[in-house]
């Protein structure tokens, strides 16, 4: 579990969901983690559960689409233990909602565009002279399956996904003479504190999803934790510019055999309900 000794991490919108397990996890290999999130109790209770684990991490109130956050973000846990190996851009939430070409705001766009895509800019430009130093950098994205496979009425969140996948490619190239890996997790559906509470309420809609999923279960965010524990170790050391897709083998079905599975099912289950037809939350 220690393959992360020494290190030092940030995890962006590290206090609940998928962020809060990858601190957890990165802790728990050794590494000392930089937990920041835009509310920062839920970092200092995330990073207290870390301390009380006997891991070692830091809590910080960042809000990661502000440029001169993200780069004192950066500067501050470099400077709180004199080194930076490891990036998790992670953090996403939005004002407004998404929407289609013809209803989504100009605003939205641009926020949406710049929590995903522009804090993998900086990530960058303000990690790499640290993530450089000691030969162990590592940046990991987390994208979506909604990177590659598209819903309706999402363009924000899908674009957004698609240029993390992008700029995890293109950055591993310019980044690899540097000595700086750069991968993304494309995640399925994974069942957070925030999600759990919906499903909770509606767990016929929950069954009715696990049917996507040819593991017939949704993922956790230990899930996904540990494969970006994964790509952060030296293990994956010969690994980059790779977008793992972490999703139960939602996405290499074949649609008409799957569509075929789904009919089936709700004969076998008529009492089934269906989730709404646009999953949003
Ligand atoms: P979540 O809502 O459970 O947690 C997100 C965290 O980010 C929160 O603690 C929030 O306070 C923080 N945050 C939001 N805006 C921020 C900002 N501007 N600056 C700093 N922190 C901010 O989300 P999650 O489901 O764990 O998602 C984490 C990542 O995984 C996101 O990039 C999301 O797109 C991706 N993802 C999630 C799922 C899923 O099913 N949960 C699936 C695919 C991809």
């Amino acid at each position: 579990m220690s393959n992360l000794q020494d290190r030092v991490a940030i995890v962006t919108g590290g206090g609940r969901g998928i962020g809060g397990a990858t601190a957890r996890r990165l802790a728990a290999a050794g590494a000392r983690v930089y937990v920041a999130d835009k509310d920062g109790a839920a970092a200092a209770e995330n990073a207290a559960r870390i301390l009380d684990a006997g891991g070692s991490a830091v809590a910080a109130a960042v809000d990661v689409s502000e440029h001169d956050q993200y780069a004192a973000m950066v500067e501050n846990a470099a400077a709180q233990w004199g080194r930076l190996d490891i990036i998790v851009n992670n953090a996403y939430g939005r004002h407004e909602p998404d929407g289609s070409a013809l209803t989504v705001t100009d605003s939205a766009f641009d926020y949406g565009l710049t929590i995903m895509a522009k804090t993998i800019l900086w990530s960058a430009r303000y990690g790499v002279p640290h993530l450089r130093a000691h030969g162990h950098g590592s940046i990991v994205n987390i994208a979506s399956v909604h990177g590659f496979l598209y819903a309706p009425g999402s363009l924000v969140y899908e674009t957004g996904k698609a240029a993390v996948i992008a700029m995890t490619k293109q950055m591993a190239i310019d980044l690899g003479p540097l000595g700086v890996r750069v991968n993304a997790i494309c995640p399925g559906h994974i069942v957070t504190e925030r999600q759990a509470e919906h499903w909770q309420k509606n767990p016929s809609h929950h069954k009715m999803l696990e049917q996507n999923y040819p593991l017939r279960h949704t993922g956790t965010p230990d899930d996904i934790a540990h494969a970006i524990n994964f790509l952060s170790t030296d293990e994956a050391r010969f690994i980059t510019g790779h977008i793992m897709v972490v999703d139960g083998g939602m996405t290499v079905q074949l649609q008409e055999n799957f569509g075929n599975h789904m009919g089936h099912f709700m004969r076998a289950h008529p009492d089934t309900q269906l989730p709404p037809q646009q999953l949003d939350f």
